[in-house]
């Protein structure tokens, strides 16, 4: 059994899910201390544990500990079991975080497909919202010969919640290698700002934002007013399509937080990695990691690596016992090259 500290690197819930994830695909039980230590509120919260009960379903798995304010988990998996799974968090915890936890193993570790529904948050801060899932995350896994489709239903937000999405997973035997080195000519770049149950003006206050902010054609900004959310919310996404990749960029309304700073957040994002030149963003860097190590490995171009990147690289010498490389090329431009598994 191995034993994580919770609180190494970024020391938040992408340790606990990860390491859920690796422990599904390689049969190896962890106990895990210090969950979440580097946050406010340490411990597992209501969606951390949504994570570990899908976890322990789709794996057959034992778990001691898995309550709401634990700070240690052990887990012992059983083997992974594809098959029709409806997985639902309580008011707005995260689907798109639930979802990292178990689309691998269910990828790799089975030969049956799944369905997956998922109800709760589809657009939180701090988590892939689900549009970033479905242009960046899946085509990525695309390139490395994944299926997985991905029917959008309803927007949940914070506080409300009730957001529903589904995902269809096509096994595979083994993900190919990844090379992700250039962006190639950027041939799209358009905003969209979501307004549910607010004022629409909010979303056009952002939208011209962004379009002043990144010198963006406003014609290629759009608002769109959604009436069916379970309660009031606003997401602004930037879309970046080149000729290898898309990349979305993402910021959240929150109460007290003004339309232009949730723009001006996302134009900065956008911004550097337009001016940056890679192809990948920092957010799909860490996402990659998982499914490079357990494929044929492969190198990718990114941003200076974020904690979140320097972390998975740790679990996975811990987990897979290889050794990612992050090489600084130029500022703000890294090169990640992942080992193929041995
Ligand atoms: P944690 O903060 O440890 O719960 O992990 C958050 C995860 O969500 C990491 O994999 C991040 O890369 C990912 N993430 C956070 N914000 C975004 C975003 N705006 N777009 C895409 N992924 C995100």
């Amino acid at each position: 059994m191995l034993t994580i500290d919770g609180s190494m690197g970024e020391g938040g819930g992408q340790v606990l899910r990860s390491s859920l994830a690796l422990s599904l695909m390689t049969g190896t039980s962890f106990r895990m201390t210090n969950i979440r230590a580097g946050r406010a509120r340490p411990g597992l919260m209501r969606q951390h544990l949504a994570s570990v009960e899908a976890a322990t379903q789709i794996g057959d798995a034992d778990a001691d500990g898995a309550e709401i304010g634990s700070t240690s988990l052990s887990f012992r998996p059983n083997g992974v079991c594809g098959g029709d799974y409806t997985f639902a968090i309580g008011g707005a915890g995260s689907t798109t975080l639930m979802f990292q936890t178990v689309v691998l193993p269910l990828l790799l570790s089975t030969t049956v497909p799944s369905t997956l529904q998922l109800i709760g948050g589809t657009h939180n801060p701090m988590a892939p919202p689900v549009d970033f899932l479905q242009q960046v995350f899946v085509p990525a896994l695309a390139k490395m010969g994944a299926r997985i489709d991905i029917a959008f239903e309803r927007y949940g937000f914070y506080p409300a919640g009730g957001g529903a999405w589904s995902a269809t997973v096509h096994p595979t035997k083994k993900l190919s290698r990844l090379e992700l080195v250039e962006r190639g000519e950027v041939r799209s770049r358009r905003a969209t700002a979501v307004a549910a149950q607010i004022p629409s003006s909010v979303a056009v206050r952002e939208l011209t934002t962004l379009a002043t902010a990144l010198e963006w054609d406003r014609n290629d900004c759009r608002s769109l007013t959604v009436r069916a959310s379970h309660g009031p919310g606003n997401a602004l996404l930037a879309i970046v399509e080149s000729e290898h990749v898309t990349e979305v960029f993402s910021g959240f309304g929150a109460r007290g937080v003004r339309a232009e700073a949730v723009a001006e957040g996302v134009a900065t994002e956008t911004a550097r990695y337009l001016r940056a030149g890679v192809p990948v963003g920092e957010h799909l860097a860490d996402q990659l990691l998982l499914p490079m190590a357990l494929g044929d490995g492969g190198v990718f171009r990114t941003v200076r690596p974020s904690t979140h990147l320097t972390t998975q690289i740790a679990l996975l010498e811990l987990f897979l016992g290889v050794s990612i490389t992050a090489e600084e090329e130029s500022d703000d431009v890294w090169r990640i090259t992942v080992p193929a598994k041995t």
